[in-house]
């Protein structure tokens, strides 16, 4: 192996989880490292018994290195472009990339496509590329210049999100912008509804592209009935409501800057609609007291939970909103409900619901069991890599 690139021993019995491809090395397995390293290295991680196990990027923190590849030689632009044109022909073969209804959808999903700390999303022609490490950060020309190769006429420019999800202690001072071409358009089409898409402020790279066959499954219950869209950001889950043939739709959310997005999309799709309302309020506050207005409200809160030490305060938030749906919500009612938190598990996630039902004595149903979409890929070895968690309930 290449001796500029410092290797990195594990403590005995250490090598196991990568051994079994887990792309994580965290910083209390590590034994020794062999030379000077700096934030965003690559580095090359051996056992204790000296065999090769990876080659990863260094960063100083729990993650310690994040493995790129599992065979012994040094990643070049080939080893990028063969990772990415990977990525991409995957969307082509889901039909993303050459699709009329479609054309938002993730590009790289990080560890779930081989590429752990990148996360690009494709919005008509402009990728949104948001790095969680500075190995990935630093070579982001390179990527950008990559994907224009690959993509040809479906590409129009590379916009850099990375300015709050670098580790902050890395002090590069990162700005947002583009990074390659530049463009204006920022409509989008999702199974053929527009979206305006706020990259440069909006959360995330701008829309949560994870919810796109959640939201077409919720258009199919949405005929006749009442909708509360709790949490409900750009509007996502409103303008499939409506197009369901909704009676009526509530949108809710506490940022004001959300429900702006929101009437905008609406009004993109329906102008002139006169069965949507939204309100900036707060969604506690807001369910403590909903009658029996609803028959089908969706909870898709913010994760509640970004760190196991607040784990327990996050399956009390999911609790207490379900039951406030399972309480009020008409006979006959349907409750889509999510957690984006890749701390709170899947079973997790299910007792909150279970306990909010019990707490309501409703008699509930499980219709669906919902997850993310494909172009955001879970690698088998990595199950961290699968966040989201639905249920769609049928309360009696
Ligand atoms: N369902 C949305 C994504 C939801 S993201 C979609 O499909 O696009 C979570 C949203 O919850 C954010 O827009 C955030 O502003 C909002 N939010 C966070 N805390 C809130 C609270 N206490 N009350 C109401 N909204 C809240």
């Amino acid at each position: 192996m290449d001796n500029n690139i410092v290797s990195l021993i594990l403590k005995s019995g250490k090598d196991q989880s990568v051994k079994r491809f887990h792309p994580w090395v965290f910083s209390g397995a590590i034994k020794k490292i062999n030379g000077p390293v700096s934030e965003g290295d690559l580095v090359s991680v051996y056992s204790n018994q000296h065999e090769f196990l990876g080659i990863g990027h260094y960063q100083p923190g729990s993650i310690a290195v994040r493995i790129i590849s599992f065979i012994e030689s040094i990643p070049n632009k080939d080893f990028w472009y063969s990772k990415i044109d990977n990525a991409i022909n995957l969307r082509n073969k889901l039909r993303l990339l050459n699709n009329n209804e479609t054309n938002v959808f993730r590009l790289i999903n990080a560890e779930g496509d081989g590429l752990p700390g990148l996360i690009i999303d494709y919005y008509n022609g402009v990728a949104v590329m948001q790095m969680h490490s500075v190995g990935m950060y630093l070579i982001r020309e390179q990527l950008a210049e990559i994907l224009k190769e690959i993509l040809g006429n479906k590409f129009l420019a590379v916009y850099d999100k990375s300015e709050k999800t670098l580790p902050f202690k890395a002090n590069l001072s990162n700005k947002n912008g583009f990074i390659l071409g530049d463009s204006e358009n920022n409509i989008v089409k999702e199974y053929g509804l527009q979206f305006k898409i706020d990259w440069e402020s909006g959360q995330k790279t701008g829309f949560f592209i994870d919810q796109r066959e959640n939201r077409e499954l919720l258009k199919k219950y949405a005929d006749k009935r009442d909708v509360l869209n709790m949490f409900c950001y750009t509007g996502g889950f409103s303008v499939y409501a409506l197009q369901g043939g909704a009676k009526s739709v509530h949108s809710v959310d506490s940022s004001a800057r959300a429900i702006d997005m929101t009437e905008e999309n609406i009004s993109i799709n329906f102008p002139d609609v006169p069965n949507h309302t939204s309100f900036a309020t707060d969604a506690f506050d807001y369910l403590k007291d909903i009658k029996d207005k609803y028959d089908l409200i969706i909870l898709d809160p913010p994760a509640f939970a970004k760190h196991r030490e607040t784990l327990g305060r996050a399956l009390k938030g999911y609790k207490r909103i379900n039951a406030r749906a399972f309480e009020q919500i008409r006979p006959g009612g349907i409750v889509f409900t999510f957690s984006c938190s890749q701390v709170v598990s899947k079973e997790k996630f299910r007792e909150a619901v279970f306990s909010a039902a019990a707490i309501s004595g409703r008699n509930v149903r499980i219709l669906n069991q919902l997850t993310q979409p494909a172009d955001h890929p879970v690698n088998i070895y990595h199950l961290e890599g699968e966040y989201l968690k639905g249920l769609v309930l049928y309360v009696e």
